[in-house]
């Protein structure tokens, strides 16, 4: 039986290996490389790998960024009284969209999720008390997702902020149950951050 020669196969193994790519769709992807010019499947072998090499977590809000402290935790403009608090770097970027808010992130890296193994500590959560210890932090927007999970890490975190002299506060209602942040529209965002409810 004909297989693939090895590099293709081996390129299609590694394809499959993305979320949501088949076999098939691995293929056709893995083909299509080949068909490319020699120089841009250079570029985007390089770029694979400055994802890994050149991105670090910011020290401060635990954001993906290329130097540490971030853009946003350098910014002099910013509101350094107001933390919110999402649950991925896209949430920073949807946030950001909406040119409604213009305080500080924290970024938690996931939810709360038994069901997936993910507990507390595996989360940013640590980094944010210290944070909010250190600082003249007032109001803390928790903008988890409105799913199970998000809820679930929100009551987590308030709980955990009873003592310090903060106002907790989480997104309002109107955003999509169940749905993740980042595909929330900008309208929608900006409506839920300025309706924020205490907890
Ligand atoms: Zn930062």
């Amino acid at each position: 039986m004909w297989g693939y020669p090895e590099p293709i196969s081996r390129l299609i193994e590694h394809f499959m290996k993305l979320p949501g790519i088949g076999p098939k769709t691995a293929a056709r992807l893995a083909f299509h490389v080949l068909g490319m010019p020699a120089d841009e499947v250079a570029a985007f072998a390089r770029a694979l790998a400055d994802v890994k090499t050149k991105l670090t977590e910011c020290a401060v809000c635990c954001n993906i960024t290329e130097a540490s402290p971030c853009a946003i935790c350098s910014d002099p403009a910013r509101d350094t009284h107001t933390l919110c608090v999402v649950q991925d770097p896209k949430d920073v970027m949807a946030m950001e969209r909406t040119h409604e808010y213009r305080g500080m992130y924290h970024v938690l890296h996931g939810a709360i999720s038994p069901m997936d193994g993910v507990g507390p500590n595996d989360l940013r959560i640590r980094q944010l008390l210290q944070r909010i210890a250190d600082s003249d932090i007032r109001e803390v927007i928790l903008a988890t997702n409105p799913n199970v999970e998000g809820e679930a890490t929100a009551m987590y975190i308030a709980r955990l902020l009873k003592p310090f002299p903060v106002t907790v506060t989480r997104l309002a209602h109107g955003l999509p149950v169940g749905a993740d942040l980042e595909y929330a529209d900008e309208v929608t965002l900006a409506k839920a951050l300025e309706g924020r409810r205490h907890v």
